[in-house]
């Protein structure tokens, strides 16, 4: 076998292009581009039908098999030689945040794409098919909750409900999905949830640990859990002036006690500085200078890789919110809940194998981000491989990752979904 260049090839990374999977990431990144050199390429908007109009075209071209089921998330297939054994799968998200950057999600779908690639130009024949594909609204920032197109694939029953999720305007997921249908070449249609064989997705870490190790891989071992609640102070609005203090409820200083009461337990017995404690939301109201505060409204994050800290911590939060009340009254809101989830087992243990054989330097790694690997992990043997991005910033127009660090993830992968894929 011979690669790109003509140079002896032994095997399937061999045959990942670096040029190609950058020149793949610089055409996509034209796709809404904003002027600090970033995305804006927000789920079901014109410009995610163009970019998936674009990755449909790249996949046609080399004849591969494309679909799309019934939230919009997109399938391309290379055959196996056992049409019927369940697919092994990679992918993640073209969608971006409203400054997005232009490697987020988009690595995941163009990195499997250039997989599927290289074993083309190698010639293996797997013995199941190995398909990319791209999962509709991870970002969640025009449709609510994020990582929507995962969630359907694994939940099918939740179909109906999610295609009537509103944007802010009051257009639908529904309709936003007929509209970029329109715009798109047509493919066929796939039934939503098919049996898997094993899913694995590639992405930038999204923050500075690899870099600062001066690792190329990171073997993801999980994703951390979360909890967030939003709590709600309600005191008494009165007159600034007049009012003496021993009248008045003011929620603003009972909400900042309550802050304080909370920092300390949710910083204190974490010297390893894994917890990750946010207060980003305080709304004062009604927010007037000339007005004691008659309420406070403020959101707490929280996140921790393990279920007995997450649950243990979340379960003091309304207690010291009520003893810090004063003469106010305090509601106490849990709105999300995610469990941690381990990746353990094939996945890891492919990806380990693969990047010690290849010679990368690397480390294990817990993601601190969610992604739609969460949603696919109880399907079917599923992890992630995490390569460096610059100064660990995302969520950021100037997002960035180099092309060798991105081909040396594309060839973990590649190795990984081909052993996978012959068993
Ligand atoms: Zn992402």
């Amino acid at each position: 076998m011979t690669d790109d260049k003509g140079r002896n090839a032994k095997r399937v990374s061999d045959f990942v292009s670096e040029e190609r999977l950058w020149r793949f990431h610089m055409e996509m990144a034209k796709i809404g581009a904003t002027p600090k050199g970033g995305n804006n390429r927000q789920a079901l908007s014109p410009e995610d039908a163009e970019a998936r109009t674009l990755f449909v075209k790249w996949a046609k071209e080399r004849k591969f098999e494309v679909s799309m089921d019934e939230i919009g998330n997109v399938f391309v297939r290379r055959p196996g030689t056992d049409p019927k054994a369940p697919p092994v799968l990679s992918g993640s998200h073209l969608d971006t945040q409203p400054t997005g950057g232009r490697f987020d999600g988009i690595y995941g779908c163009l990195g499997a794409l250039e997989v599927l690639h290289a074993v083309d130009d190698s010639g293996i024949q797997t013995k199941r098919s190995i398909e990319a594909c791209v999962w509709t609204n991870e970002e969640g920032t025009r449709f609510s909750p994020g990582c929507l197109g995962s969630d359907a694939f694994a939940h099918p029953k939740n179909l109906r409900k999610f295609l009537a999720i509103k944007d802010k305007d009051g257009v639908t997921v529904g309709d936003a999905l007929a509209d970029v249908k329109k715009r798109m070449p047509s493919v066929d249609s796939r039934p939503l949830g098919f049996p898997l064989h094993a899913f694995v997705e590639a992405h930038i870490e999204q923050g500075p640990i690899l870099e600062a190790q001066k690792k190329t891989i990171g073997v993801v071992t999980g994703i951390q859990g979360a909890r967030r609640y939003i709590v709600t102070v309600e005191g008494e609005d009165a007159h600034s002036g007049t009012t003496p203090r021993s009248r008045r409820k003011d929620s603003f200083f009972a909400a900042v006690d309550m802050v304080n009461a909370l920092k300390p337990i949710f910083t204190e017995n974490d010297k390893d500085d894994i917890l990750r404690f946010t207060i980003g939301r305080f709304e004062v109201y009604p927010g007037s200078l000339y007005v004691v505060p008659g309420r406070v409204i403020f959101g707490i994050d929280f996140r921790h890789p393990s279920l007995d800290t997450l649950d243990r911590l979340g379960a003091q939060i309304e207690s010291v919110c009520r003893k810090h009340q004063g003469g106010c009254t305090v509601k106490v809101e849990e709105i999300v809940r995610v469990t941690p989830t381990p990746f353990t087992g094939l996945i890891p243990e492919t990806v380990d194998k693969a990047t010690k054989e290849l010679g990368y330097p690397y480390m294990h790694i817990l993601s601190g981000a969610g992604h739609d690997s969460q949603n696919i992990a109880p399907l079917c043997p599923t992890g992630m491989i995490f390569v460096p991005c610059e100064g660990g910033r995302s969520h950021n127009e100037i997002e960035n990752a180099t092309p060798g660090d991105l081909a040396a993830g594309a060839r973990v992968l590649a190795e990984t979904m081909v052993e996978i894929a012959n068993r």
